[in-house]
């Protein structure tokens, strides 16, 4: 398990490699990671996410979401992700969690119309979701969004409990965005590469 400080490191240096694929702009979007006590660390809220420092983060306890400890800096405010972070770290032990903003995502969550998820198939990039083949029939779950972020707790939880998207490593939420998870944060890096490439080569067969 790497030191807390450099998982702190290594999660300023994704929010500023999603930054710049406007995955998180305009202070959208998040991220957090256990650290080596099984605690969650979690990016403030209403920043510009490419300027998050090390010493920024709050540490959540899991089991409730109250804080541990809080960053120095007594203006930030926790991630309004905490709940719906949490609950992929209990119900999909996941390590690490990012929430994007992508138009992408946005625009892939459309393609469900009335259904209550997205296929995407027949793409060799399938393979980087872990478990997953490019044979797959890859499912995702598509939750309606809610005026405040913390709103998406209980439909989230309903979908990651849900055997339909067992081989899911991500949720859309229709006109937001996207969460995405994964072992570590290195696997959260991945499977944030890969989906997107997904959203965007499914988006752009539909309209071809
Ligand atoms: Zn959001």
């Amino acid at each position: 398990m790497p030191s807390e400080n450099d998982t702190r490191d290594l999660l300023c240096r994704l929010l500023q490699a999603f930054y710049g694929r406007n995955w998180v702009s305009g202070t959208g979007g998040g991220i957090c990671a256990l650290n080596d006590e099984g605690h969650m660390l979690l990016a403030p809220t209403g920043v510009h996410k490419e300027l998050v420092q090390p010493d920024h983060f709050f540490t959540i306890d899991v089991r409730d979401g109250s804080v541990v400890r809080p960053p120095k800096d007594e203006t930030l405010r926790p991630s309004e992700c905490n709940s719906i972070f949490r609950a992929a770290i209990v119900e999909r032990g996941a390590g690490s969690v990012m929430h994007s903003h992508a138009l992408s995502s946005v625009l892939a969550a459309d393609l469900a119309e009335d259904r209550d998820h997205i296929a995407i198939k027949d793409l060799e990039m399938l393979k980087g979701i872990r478990g997953v083949t490019n044979r797959d029939v890859h499912v995702l779950p598509v939750i309606t969004n809610t005026p405040r972020e913390f709103e998406l707790t209980d439909q989230v939880e309903a979908a990651l409990k849900d055997e339909r998207y067992a081989a899911a490593c991500a949720i859309l939420v229709r006109d937001h965005g996207a969460y995405i998870w994964g072992a570590d944060p290195m696997e959260v890096k991945r499977h944030a590469e890969v989906y997107h490439f997904l959203f965007e080569a499914t988006v752009a067969r539909a309209r071809s």
